[in-house]
């Protein structure tokens, strides 16, 4: 039945984006417990803390995995620590008391033990502890490297870690006088001293932890620190690339991260390191590693079912059976009908590795991933500068520029004769872009250069496949001729690749700048990648068409367009793969990487911009 619009309740009013303040309330209160694990980071690297503690982000490194390994047995929770004595009988107990020894001959011994205190604010699982029934204890923290020939015992940040544990014990009721660690390659225990400076020190280490926390602001990377070599977050937190964008001019050479003995030993105390760097050349620190080991696993037979046995998946199709073993598998892609148990799905996800579904032809639809990224403040940020039409312009106008100048280059590189014309109106497109008042004109402009562009394309196609294959325009949905197609399945791929490492950054894929917000598009991915296009994307159809990867009897004729025989497509994704990995010399950064790191790169640096560290996203062009 109708109703009378007049006894309607008021709607509320709109809110516009624009109306959302500038700071948004996800930050501004640290957990009142700060883990003695952060407590050895906040003193190691204040930085490195946040991005782990506040931020959520982890990365393995040689280091962790080791100390994984080594901390093993001592995590599996076991034995029992008898609870503290009456205070006054610890209190008297005298240590050279023969009657106590006769009480408690043996000590106790408790792994995996967590104590918390609110008093102290301190949190954490320590490794081991060992104990008699008078309640003198003594926490044993496991370190993976050797021991450190410090007077201390060991550093200072894991001086306080085990100095926190033994705050906890205390709290607790127990006596404790002093820790140890044990070093796993000196296979030895190092007795720690618990003094009235070590506490004092842990005790304004929790203090900064939470204060740093709850001001919501990501502390400045070190500069030229050899701490960073061994940090595990140095892809993430990227020290050298934010300094130099920052306008802080690097001063340390090329140093090839060591695995010494002692993490600590290598990067602490840095004022040795410095010194040592300080006249030698200047250059930017290669990232580490500088490609990936692990391979991506395409699955295209149809029918094909992928399961997994122990630690290796298992594709069975009509010809048998491939393995692939678990830890080196960088992604998965399936294309088409092809089946995956629920078993296989788990173990990939809790890998953090991501499955990607695309149709028969290369279509992609979308991806399953394990747990989002826990980096709010990220996504928070990229929301708000999202909302901001002037930030999308910026970003939207470097990023059209990047992508007509990457097309003229390739142009000039890999043309038989490159049109002149062509090149300079590629020019003058990417400098109006570069002063665009608005986005519809930018996709104007990147219109006209990408019709300019694809008008010379064929003219890049050299000897048989120059005779075999044309190219009249863009065109897609279905693909009209063989380049068209195998165009269509380079972006393809390359979408998938970019939507996995925008959500490995902790960014939305979905949100983008360029390409606004539509139901199921991954706009971000799609912005990163127009730079990307045609250095990856068209590059790889080129050299496969030019080497005879592919050739005109691999394709299918449809009534509506032409797609790429299996065998063909298989051959395809290799020759992406092999540009993928192919390294290039960065060039702002002037380390040689690979492509596919260098697309971890800039998202990562485009989550700097978002979060107001760097002035502005650096784009990636080619010279
Ligand atoms: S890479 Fe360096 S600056 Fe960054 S978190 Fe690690 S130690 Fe700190």
């Amino acid at each position: 039945m109708p109703t009378d619009p007049s006894s309607a309740p008021p709607l509320p009013p709109i809110v516009h984006a624009k109306a959302l303040p500038r700071r948004l309330p996800v930050v501004g209160e640290a957990p009142a417990l700060v883990p003695a694990r952060m407590i050895n980071e906040a003193l190691y690297c204040e930085r490195l803390m946040y991005l782990e503690w506040a931020q959520g982000e982890f990365a393995d490194n040689v280091f962790t995995v080791d100390g994984r390994a080594v901390h093993a047995r001592a995590d599996v929770a076991g034995g029992e620590l008898p609870p503290p004595p009456a205070p006054e009988r610890a209190d008297t107990r005298d240590p050279d008391d023969d009657e106590d020894e006769v009480v408690s001959p043996l000590p106790y011994e408790a792994r995996a033990l967590w104590l918390s205190s609110e008093s102290l604010g301190i949190t954490a699982k320590i490794d081991v502890v060992e104990g008699d029934a008078a309640g003198v204890v003594v926490p044993i923290e496991y370190k993976r490297g050797a021991a450190p020939d410090v007077p201390e015992g060991a550093y200072l940040p894991e001086r306080a870690q085990i100095c926190a544990q033994a705050l906890l014990l205390r709290d607790h009721g127990y006596t404790c006088d002093h820790g140890e660690i044990y070093f796993a390659r000196s296979r030895r225990r190092v007795r720690i001293e618990l003094d009235d400076d070590l506490v004092a020190q842990t005790r304004n280490a929790v203090l900064r932890a939470r204060e740093l926390t709850a001001s919501g602001v990501l502390p400045p990377p070190l500069v030229d620190s050899r701490r960073c070599e061994g940090c595990s977050l140095v892809a993430i937190c990227l020290p050298d690339e934010t300094n130099l964008l920052r306008g802080i001019e690097p001063a340390a050479p090329t140093v090839e991260a060591r695995d010494d003995s002692n993490q600590m030993e290598q990067f602490w105390p840095t004022a040795e390191a410095d010194d040592v760097a300080a006249d030698t050349e200047v250059v930017l620190r290669r990232l580490q590693p500088a490609r990936d080991d692990q391979l991506p696993l395409y699955v295209q037979e149809q029918g094909a079912r992928v399961g997994v046995s122990g630690d290796e998946l298992v594709v069975r199709g009509k010809k048998g059976e491939t393995r692939a073993r678990l830890p080196n598998v960088s992604q998965v892609s399936l294309f088409g009908n092809v089946q995956i148990s629920t078993q296989a799905l788990r173990a990939i996800l809790e890998r953090g590795v991501s499955v990607s579904l695309m149709s028969t032809g290369g279509w992609f639809y979308g991806r399953a991933t394990g747990t989002d990224s826990k980096n709010i403040e990220l996504r928070v940020a990229q929301h708000r500068a999202m909302a901001d039409p002037e930030v999308c312009l910026r970003l939207a106008q470097g990023i059209v520029a990047s992508k007509i100048r990457n097309c003229r280059t390739l142009l000039r590189r890999n043309h038989a004769e490159p049109p002149e014309v062509t090149l300079f109106e590629l020019e003058q497109l990417a400098k109006k872009s570069e002063r665009a008042e608005s986005l519809p004109t930018l996709l104007g402009l990147e219109g006209t250069a990408a019709r300019s562009y694809f008008s010379v394309f064929s003219g890049m196609l050299k000897g048989e496949a120059a005779e075999a294959f044309d190219l009249d325009g863009r065109n897609r949905r279905p693909p009209k001729d063989p380049v068209n197609a195998l165009l269509s399945l380079a972006y393809s791929l390359l979408t998938r690749e970019l939507a996995q490492v925008t959500a490995s950054a902790g960014l939305d894929p979905l949100l983008g700048f360029y390409h606004q917000p539509r139901y199921g598009r991954p706009a971000l991915a799609l912005d990163l990648m127009e730079e990307f296009r045609p250095i990856l994307g068209d590059s790889t159809v080129i050299s496969a068409l030019n080497n005879g990867v592919v050739t005109p009897s691999d394709f299918i004729g449809h009534p509506t367009g032409v797609a790429l025989r299996p065998p063909a497509r298989r051959r395809f994704l290799l020759a992406y793969e092999r540009r993928m990995d192919q390294l290039v010399t960065h060039p702002v950064f002037g380390y040689r990487v690979s492509y596919r790191r260098v697309l971890e790169v800039q998202a990562r640096l485009l989550g700097r911009f978002l979060l107001g560290e760097v002035p502005s996203y650096p784009e990636f062009r080619t010279r």
